[in-house]
């Protein structure tokens, strides 16, 4: 993951109404509307949750609405406001030759920029791609493949460009993303937990599900920021938010096969989600080769 680093606004003079103002203006005129930073809102492949995530966060969007200048989200609006922007938030993996060309037209017109899920992150559920012949897939899935141009990896953004802070989940957890466009704001960094689920599942009162029931649970070595939801309602954590920063997937994978998982199976609780997450690709991988202990 990208060091999570202040995401500081580039500063603005556009006005509320999207005019421009002067650092110069005679004090005396009447007060201008605050200065918003330009926010746009960008989609490679994906299912489109994690923008949902934004849009669901009713309370607090229309205070971000009056915070920012939102000037590019087709999901929301087709009003464009040409860039530069101050702030991208980018949503989706790279898998076309085009799409590496419009996330390196993205970074370059992006003040800051901050992935948002894990398809962003880590290439998401697609990346599963990264293990096939795509090509294989394509003749079979496509009546005339020749028409597609694809790449035979989905990836994150950060394989690609430079990446100011990475939001984990599938899709993002709304709060969190509020803290990410705060943080923004007030030119700090964001205060995102990277601690493991289990924290949360204590914080919670859970009893552990793989003690308690033997189910399998990702739990230990995913970061939190779902608030342990499977957990809390007695099911094993899936690894939504990916990796969390100090992984142990050895011993991880050690006590799967203790609750009687068999190897392709403990291969399968890795690659989901965040199958392209560094962490998650090198556990599967020791797995399927054998390697694990
Ligand atoms: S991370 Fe999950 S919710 Fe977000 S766009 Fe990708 S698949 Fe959808
Ligand atoms: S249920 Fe999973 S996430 Fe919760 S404490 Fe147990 S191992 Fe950790």
């Amino acid at each position: 993951m990208t060091d999570p680093g202040t995401t500081t606004p580039a500063h603005t003079h556009e006005g509320a109404d999207g005019s421009h103002t002067h650092g110069d203006a005679d004090a005396s005129q009447a007060p201008t509307a605050p200065a918003r930073p330009k926010l746009a809102v960008w989609k490679f492949a994906s299912c489109d949750g994690c923008q949902l995530s934004l849009l669901n966060c009713e309370d607090e969007l229309l205070s971000i609405a009056g915070a920012v200048h939102i000037a590019y989200f087709p999901e929301a609006t087709r009003a464009v406001v040409e860039g530069p922007y101050e702030l991208s938030l980018v949503e989706g993996s790279i898998t076309t030759p085009e799409d590496v060309k419009r996330i390196h037209e993205i970074r370059a017109q992006s003040g800051t920029l901050v992935t948002i899920g894990a398809c962003a992150t880590a290439g998401g559920i697609q990346a599963l791609r990264n293990w096939a012949d795509v090509d294989e897939y394509r003749s079979i899935v496509y009546a005339h493949p020749e028409y597609l141009s694809t790449l035979d990896t989905s990836t994150g953004i950060a394989s690609h460009v430079d990446v100011d802070y990475e939001l984990r989940g599938c899709p993002v957890d709304k709060s969190q993303l509020v803290e990410v466009l705060a943080a923004f704001l007030g030119g700090r960094k964001p205060r995102i937990p990277t601690y493991s689920v289990c924290v949360e599942c204590k914080l919670k009162g859970n009893v552990c599900v793989p003690i308690a029931s033997g189910q399998p649970c990702l739990g230990p070595v995913t970061q939190a920021g779902c608030g342990a939801l499977c957990p809390s309602y007695g099911r094993g954590c899936y690894g939504c938010f990916g990796p969390q920063d100090s992984t142990n997937t050895d011993s991880l994978t050690h006590q799967l096969r203790k609750l009687g998982m068999r190897w392709d199976d403990i291969v399968r609780v890795y690659r989901t989600f965040n199958a392209g997450a560094p962490e998650f690709e090198a556990a599967s991988n020791k797995v399927a080769a054998g390697g694990a202990s």
